[in-house]
């Protein structure tokens, strides 16, 4: 089973990483893998990069934006398998790192990927808001900016299975697979039901879901259940608090009934077919 990153993912490797890399400077970046480097061209990024500090991190649904000491920011995403890690040093690289940002006194950040499909980009600030792959996300599924209000107006404005729209970043950013299942299950809302057809009362269910999934899977530092680790190394834990994702056949924990599996546009849906309707 492979799973992505998520915002609760995403959003522990910035914690875990901020307290270590900010205010630090870039001395070196060294690219092995140049398909990583989306823009500029390789060469181009190690040098932009070197000698800039590092001066805020934060995040927009699955994405990472460090911001650089001269108006610079660094764009990752760490797609399927993407990692990243600080270490120190006089630890070798492992067969699987794809750039090498060497930072002052004697450490280093390690983007490792296994399938290679993550992606960095380095841009200047004024480009952010017009930067194609950020421009068309929504706003991010934990932003305090998301009312309830606002998730209702951008949710009557879609159409389709409910499980579809909430896999759309440009409904909201940060849901994948993983929590757009628990997501449902927690809103007793069926991941196959119209989105115009939802109530009310079900429309206020579903962004409180959203809202409790996301911030218990921050508490527990993510879901680790292949590939993924904080930027420490450290696996999550929300894959021991999953309620369907991934049990298919295992009794639903508030009713008892085996959760199903089914396949929406390619991806494994898991819901308990009495709790969710
Ligand atoms: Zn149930």
């Amino acid at each position: 089973m492979i799973e992505l990153p998520e915002l609760p993912e995403v959003e522990t490797v910035l914690r875990s990483l901020k307290p270590k890399v900010l205010n630090r400077k870039i001395n070196r970046v060294t690219v092995i893998n140049a398909k990583t480097i989306k823009k500029p061209d390789a060469t181009a990024f190690s040098c932009c990069l070197e000698g800039q500090r590092i001066r805020d991190i934060n995040r927009h649904g699955k994405y990472l934006l460090f911001k650089l000491s001269s108006s610079l920011v660094l764009v990752v995403h760490l797609r399927m398998t993407g990692r990243l890690i600080y270490k120190d040093s006089s630890v070798p690289p492992d067969r699987y790192t794809c750039v090498i940002f060497q930072l002052d006194e004697g450490k280093e950040l390690h983007f490792q990927d296994v399938r290679k499909f993550g992606t960095m980009y380095l841009i200047s600030c004024d480009e952010l808001d017009s930067f194609p792959p950020l421009r068309i996300l929504g706003p991010d599924a934990l932003d305090p900016q998301l009312t309830l209000d606002l998730f209702i107006k951008r949710l009557e404005k879609r159409h389709g299975q409910v499980k579809g729209v909430l896999l759309n970043q440009s409904f909201i950013a940060g849901i994948g697979n993983i929590y757009a299942n628990e997501i449902l299950w927690t809103a007793r809302i069926h991941p196959e039901r119209w989105v115009d057809s939802l109530q009310s009362w079900e429309q206020e269910r579903l962004y409180q879901a959203v809202r409790e999934v996301l911030s218990t899977a921050v508490k527990l530092r993510g879901t680790s259940l292949r590939d993924y680790v904080d930027g420490e190394g450290n696996p999550g834990e929300y894959q021991h608090h999953r309620k369907v994702h991934g049990r298919e056949g295992k009794p639903c924990p508030l009713c008892g009934h085996p959760i199903i599996r089914i396949k929406q546009a390619g991806r494994s849906t898991y819901y308990c077919q009495f709790c969710q309707n």
